[in-house]
């Protein structure tokens, strides 16, 4: 079905000025919105059905991702994660850091299935999560904490894939981990 394209934060649809990233399907599209990484700009009636033809992320693609662009793949490491995520704890959303005001907002890395529990050390597992909710989980699976992530994690890596001769930039990961 129709291609719907996908610009960066801060697209202004009444000048047309922005960034455009790429171009990815409807079903992509809708996946993207209901994980709140884009929403609409514009609509179009398709066949009786609402669909998306474009699409602005709600986060600004920060540089360390515009870099990646190429054949190189994105190293992993715990850095990597923060930055993939944005910063951000994947179960509460508040903003982490390094040299936090609080204790409580230090950033770390959780392993969603613990490490205790077989979780491996890799991007489908692992997320940046601040010190109050990673302590919070502790040897849990979200599910049994009862903390839901609000994000998918994916392996950045696969963010990019070849597209007529140029590396074409797909913002979500559709591996979901198990459990
Ligand atoms: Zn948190």
């Amino acid at each position: 079905m129709g291609q719907v394209r996908v610009f960066n934060k801060g697209y202004d649809p009444f000048t047309g000025i922005g960034e455009m990233l790429h171009t990815t399907s409807v079903r992509h599209a809708s996946g993207m919105i209901r994980r709140g990484v884009a929403e609409p700009v514009e609509l179009a009636i398709v066949e009786d059905r609402i669909v998306p033809t474009v699409l602005a992320l709600t986060r600004e693609l920060s540089g360390a991702w515009v870099e990646g662009i190429g054949q190189r793949s994105i190293g992993f490491s715990y850095r990597a994660v923060h930055e993939r995520d944005h910063w951000s704890c994947a179960y509460c959303g508040r903003s982490v850091s390094r040299t936090p005001a609080c204790d409580a907002l230090l950033a770390t890395v959780d392993h969603v299935l613990p490490s205790s529990r077989g979780g491996e050390s890799s991007w489908l597992n692992l997320v940046c999560a601040c010190k109050e909710c990673n302590n919070r989980k502790a040897d849990r699976t979200p599910e049994e904490a009862g903390m839901a992530l609000r994000f998918d994690p994916y392996d950045p890596s696969r963010a990019y894939r070849a597209a007529g001769g140029h590396m074409e930039l797909i913002i979500v990961g559709t591996d979901r981990i198990a459990g």
